[in-house]
């Protein structure tokens, strides 16, 4: 029998093409932001819609799931082969749990959701998005039903961006940081008061994309696997094996936005192109682990290797020579406390890297109460407002800086946020690892010399794809399953009295 006729064969075709209708979803979601014009909006929608419902019959088709059935009980498959199997039976044992019904009524929701909270937002009425929130969270609720749970029905939730992650695990990692960790935050708070003025001058953006374009050309994005365009959001999208996207922003009064976040979303880049997605197209193996695994990556980039003071001795003068009418005069340390500044803020994407905890913190308790029924809606603007107090000290003057200020919840998303927290988490343990096995680790990263970090990283979590839980992944990389106390010693560390 040959490959393509095997089980295995038919199995993978199938997989093909489901696939195929997501990255064609891709290229229509990434041109919705990047370039469609306004007047296209109207059908886009429906024919991401139309693909998104095309996969989803494709996946959960009677003779497809039979074929997944009767694979599972073959005896003669690979290791690898048998993964792709055991992982899409699960994938599809959940998606099963779906009615039509309740797919059409949640896209109609969302869609609808989505423009009441734009609204919203704009007129800081929290009023406008109210009944909206209302259905989706009645409705997520429901769906945490279905889907079932053993303790929390935000477990149920979480799964679909962290699998395995619970509440109770949640909680064990936020309690430790609300005792050890929050209180260092309003120490260094009070302690970080840099000069960083020199950060909002006149910064041309081709210059800008200069200085960003040769940062990630170093950490190993190839754009002839990838590009950047400009788009309101930076983020970064997948078309298909070696075409991995990224999209920036760049604000000419402000020089950090743009570099930053081209970094992130590299790192991002990094992890889908370092996947053997050709191989495994679409199957398990050919994907991420987890939505934190993702942005431990891009956090990892962003914050332990770009904000590091190795990284700017090597490249500061590079940049002050880019743009010397505003950095000669800055000395490397000013710029360094400049661009690590810590501050209270009311806009979590705009957070610097300790205080964005207490952004998913708040957020993380806000949608546990939501599910739970704990919290009513309409009493979410001031249970926001109080936890911002709270661990903040601040307090939003409006619902517009409050708790309208995310997108997720209009688009049905709960159980996201936490990922954020634990991306970092997740990096900072990588990190503590990489440093014990690659000899000389700042002193590479300050002549960037970035491909044994890279090549650590293809080897010990993009090669994987699913082949691993995150718990376990994390375990294979550093010898222990989630330690938080990496995290807080990196913080310490670099925001200390110790550090810079
Ligand atoms: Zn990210």
């Amino acid at each position: 029998m040959s490959a393509e006729s095997s089980n295995y064969g038919r199995f993978k075709k199938h997989i093909s093409k489901i696939t195929d209708l997501g990255f064609a979803g891709a290229v229509l979601g990434w041109d919705q932001q990047v370039y469609m014009p306004k007047n296209g909006a109207a059908h886009r929608g429906q024919q991401l819609a139309t693909l998104g419902t095309m996969a989803h019959e494709l996946y959960v088709s009677p003779s497809f799931e039979k074929l997944v059935r009767e694979l599972g009980d073959e005896v003669n498959l690979g290791d690898a082969e048998r993964t792709n199997v055991a992982l899409v039976k699960k994938d599809l044992e959940r998606k099963k749990k779906y009615s039509p019904e309740f797919v059409e009524k949640m896209a109609l929701t969302t869609s609808a959701a989505f423009g009441a909270w734009h609204e919203a937002k704009s007129k800081r009425d929290f009023s406008i998005f109210k009944p909206h929130l209302e259905t989706i969270v009645a409705m997520k609720r429901e769906e945490a039903e279905f889907l079932g749970y053993e303790e929390h029905a935000y477990d149920a939730l979480v799964y679909d961006y962290e699998p395995g992650l619970t509440v109770k695990e949640i909680d064990r990692i936020f309690g430790a940081l609300k005792e050890n960790f929050f209180p260092f935050v309003k120490s260094a708070i009070a302690n970080s008061k840099p000069d960083a003025s020199f950060l909002s001058k006149e910064y041309p953006r081709a210059k800008q994309w200069e200085f960003s374009k040769r940062v990630i050309e170093r950490m190993g994005y190839d754009f002839d696997s990838g590009r950047a365009d400009d788009a309101p959001h930076p983020f970064c999208t997948t078309f298909a094996p070696k075409d991995v996207r990224i999209t920036i922003r760049g604000n000419e009064r402000e020089w950090a936005m743009m570099f930053f976040a081209a970094v992130h979303e590299a790192g991002h880049a990094l992890y889908e192109l370092g996947i053997p997605q050709a191989e495994h197209y679409g199957l398990p193996l050919g994907s991420a682990v987890s939505l934190a695994f993702h942005e431990s990556q891009s956090r990892f980039w962003e914050n332990t290797i770009a904000r590091s003071l190795p990284f700017w001795k090597g490249r500061y003068s590079e940049l002050q020579a880019i743009f010397p009418e505003n950095l000669k005069e800055v000395p490397l340390e000013t710029f360094y406390r400049g661009v690590n500044r810590v501050e209270p803020s009311f806009i979590r994407v705009e957070a610097d890297e300790l205080t964005y905890h207490a952004h998913i913190y708040i957020r993380y308790l806000t949608e546990k109460a939501l599910i739970s029924g704990e919290l009513e809606v309409k009493d979410l603007p001031a249970f926001w407002n109080d936890l911002y107090e709270e661990y903040l000290g601040i307090r939003p003057s409006h619902d517009g800086e409050g708790c309208l200020q995310d997108v997720h919840w209009s688009y049905g998303s709960f159980g996201y946020f936490p990922t954020y927290s634990f991306g970092s988490f997740y990096a900072a343990q990588l990190h503590s690892a990489m440093k014990r096995e690659i000899a000389d680790f700042d002193g590479k990263v300050e002549r960037a010399e970035f491909a044994p970090i890279l090549d650590w990283l293809r080897t010990k979590v993009h090669t994987h794809g699913r082949r691993f839980t995150s718990d376990e992944l994390l375990k294979r990389a550093t010898g222990e399953g989630l330690n938080v106390g990496h995290f807080m010693e990196y913080a310490r560390g670099k925001y200390g009295s110790e550090g810079a």
